[in-house]
């Protein structure tokens, strides 16, 4: 058996046009439950496994290492340490921003995440050097 290399896309079978694509994204029963915790409240709720000792930040609805369910939600600090960050000064369509935006890396207090958590800190010039420890 042999396979030839396809060197010219167009002999491929397609279809030139444009196809429309919706899409609706939901974040999950876990994830809506800490989105609105976090605008209506401005509190950071997690997730934690007590029989292996892991805090899920964002939350999860179950845990990775024993697949338990996941009832016991807990409100952990807003504060953290910086492990990195980067500031874009254009959009995703390569258009300068009106501002700067600042995302970061935070390893947030009392969460032993595997990793670090990504979030917004400051869309008003606000350095994160000036917030971390
Ligand atoms: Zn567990």
């Amino acid at each position: 058996m042999s396979y030839d290399r396809i060197r010219d896309p167009r002999g491929l079978k397609h279809q030139i046009g444009d196809m429309e694509a919706d899409y609706i994204y939901t974040a999950g029963l876990a994830g809506e439950k800490f989105l609105l915790a976090l605008r209506d409240e401005g509190k950071l709720h997690a997730t934690r496994c007590e029989k292996c000792d892991i805090t899920y930040l964002p939350p999860r609805m179950y845990c990775d290492q024993c697949f338990g369910s996941l009832d016991n939600w807990i409100e952990v600090p807003k504060t953290g340490t910086v492990q990195t960050f980067t500031t874009t000064y254009e959009d995703m369509n390569g258009e300068p921003l009106d501002a700067p935006i600042t995302l970061a890396f935070i390893k947030i207090d009392s969460t032993p995440s595997l990793a670090p958590q990504a979030l917004l800190i400051a869309a008003d010039g606000t350095r994160p050097h000036h917030l971390m420890r």
